[in-house]
């Protein structure tokens, strides 16, 4: 105690602020962690009021738009970075390559400039324009290519294979749907989520676009207690529901995956594939569900309405899941889900009042009625 005083009473003398000698015996008024790295992931759960009254099951959500690079796959860029430089894929300096119109590429080019890499991200140039600017504005190298199917040499996912592939022993194609570090990266979200409702929860929900999320956080949650239900929710377009129905959860389906989702299937970004990737192979899913864009735009219309949650298409479409879980389950219960990203990013289409009346989705209900979810 003497020598707290002490330095409370030389720290006065030099005119410098003496709270932080009381908050702790470091000197800290909180936490303080190193750089970007340190900002992503531990989001809260944030419970989602009006869905939880309205259902009479506690909805939980990860706010992953609260990473550093606004969405969930800060996790998964940090991972894949950590990995490729720990097992030397990936040298101080070297590059970083990806083909993604998503989310992922911010996420990699904040990563790789803290890192010390460079980033290069192949996009096909019919991506929203406010995407490569953004990715521009983040100091990568973006690359816009014709959109073309995936067995064209010229698909950007391709592209970015063969420009990692151009400088082998320094340069690093990121592969978020093959790249198990995808998978690892959120058997951590799994614990958080694990930890956070100190194991008391009964389900866990949401779409998958690589398969990742559902992958890590329903393997980490199943081993810690194999009684939590995993459900999936898929967008129009996509043939997972029916692969889960089926119970044909296999990699031989991979030929199937030569058909590309067509981007006109649904309004949602980032979620559903027709292919089981390495990622979401390793999923442990219980049931499925379908969900619509007229759902899902709803959704996220109700909970700006109800809670002043602005959230993109995916996390609104996992929101649609976590309702229709409740429905199954019965009251309650706890489900979890993700909040993949804000909806800042679909300001063009999915939050664009004009787009939405043009494909006759405007949403149309008021109120804290969730009956525009199907049963
Ligand atoms: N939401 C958004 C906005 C995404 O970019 C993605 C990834 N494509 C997902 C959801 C799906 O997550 P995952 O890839 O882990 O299945």
């Amino acid at each position: 105690v003497t020598s707290q005083v002490v330095r409370l009473l030389q720290s006065w003398r030099r005119g410098e602020a003496f709270f932080p000698y009381w908050a702790s015996r470091d000197g800290s008024c909180g936490a303080i962690v190193d750089g970007i790295e340190g900002l992503i992931g531990d989001t809260p759960l944030v419970r989602i009021r009006s869905l939880s009254e309205q259902t009479g099951c506690e909805i939980l959500a990860k706010a992953e738009m609260l990473n550093p690079g606004g969405s969930v796959k800060d996790r998964v860029a940090l991972e894949m970075v950590r990995e490729a430089l720990a097992d030397g894929h990936l040298k101080p300096g070297g590059l970083i390559t990806e083909g993604t119109a998503g989310s992922t590429g911010v996420s990699l080019t904040m990563v790789a400039a803290s890192s010390g890499c460079r980033c290069r991200i192949a996009m096909p140039d019919d991506a929203a324009a406010e995407k490569a600017a953004l990715l521009q504005a983040l100091g990568a190298d973006v690359r816009r290519v014709r959109p073309v199917s995936i067995t064209h040499p010229g698909h950007f996912v391709n592209v970015a294979r063969r420009e990692a592939a151009a400088e082998p022993g320094s340069a690093l194609f990121a592969n978020q749907f093959e790249n198990l570090a995808n998978f690892r990266a959120h058997l951590r979200t799994g614990r958080e989520i694990w930890r956070q409702t100190c194991g008391r929860l009964h389900a866990f929900v949401s779409g998958a676009g690589t398969g990742g999320t559902i992958a890590g956080i329903s393997c980490y949650l199943k081993s810690q207690n194999p009684r939590i239900q995993i459900m999936l929710v898929d967008p129009p377009g996509s043939s997972l529901f029916n692969k889960v129905k089926r119970g044909v959860l296999y990699a031989c389906e991979e030929a199937e995956g030569r058909r590309l989702r067509n981007p006109f299937d649904t309004i949602t970004e980032g979620i559903g594939i027709n292919r089981i990737t390495a990622n979401f192979s390793l999923a442990q899913v219980d049931d499925a569900y379908k969900g619509t864009d007229r759902e899902a735009v709803e959704m996220a219309a109700y909970l700006l309405r109800n809670d002043g949650l602005f959230v993109g298409s995916s996390a609104a479409m996992n929101c649609v899941g976590a309702v229709k879980a409740a429905r199954t389950l019965g009251p309650g219960h706890t489900i979890v889900t993700v909040l993949c990203d804000g909806g800042q990013r679909h300001l063009s289409k999915f939050h664009n009042p004009d787009y939405l009346r043009q494909h006759g989705l405007a949403p149309e209900c008021t109120g804290r009625d969730l009956s525009f979810v199907q049963r």
